[in-house]
């Protein structure tokens, strides 16, 4: 069910439902009335990618050394409320903004870039980094960042979120 704000704008209403129980007449009696309250919250979610190379420190293993990844940052955005387009976010808008948060890092030996040139470039350090880049961007614009996930391989990643 949608409904219109003062302002104009649509929104979704929590959900509202009841439950009435008793037991025969003549015998003790009640009625219990259950309120359930669901905010319905919608997510995003979009994807970039970029190509460097880093090594990990004090690791013990053949990450020690330089290799590269073709990393894929994936993002989360959520919200109630929808345009009268029915968009939270604008998917176009919001792969501007991954994309401008791993430019510095493209085609980079993350070691020499900062944070990374202190900070062990593991991909949950690389989530943590990013999402921290990309919450007031998101946040700016009335949502919440859910969730930052970076992929070392199609089958390997690490999420961080708040
Ligand atoms: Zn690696």
């Amino acid at each position: 069910m949608r409904f219109i704000a003062a302002d104009g704008q649509p929104f979704a209403m929590p959900t509202l439902g009841w439950y009435i129980g008793g037991q025969a007449a003549g015998r003790q009696s009640c009625i219990c009335l259950v309120m359930m309250l669901a905010t319905p919250t919608y997510e995003v979610t979009t994807e970039v990618t970029f190509d460097s190379a880093h090594f990990l420190h004090d690791y013990p293993g053949k990450c020690a050394r330089l290799h590269g990844h073709t990393y894929r940052l994936q993002a989360t955005a959520g919200g109630q409320r929808l345009s009268r387009e029915g968009i939270l976010l604008d998917l176009a808008s919001f792969k501007t903004l991954c994309q401008q948060a791993v430019a510095d890092f493209d085609h980079q030996p993350l070691n020499e870039v900062p944070p990374f040139d202190e900070l062990n470039p593991t991909a949950e350090n690389l989530a943590a980094h990013f999402f921290r880049a990309l919450r007031p961007l998101i946040e700016e614009k009335g949502l919440k960042l859910v969730k930052v996930t970076v992929w070392e391989s199609p089958t390997s990643g690490a999420s961080y979120s708040e």
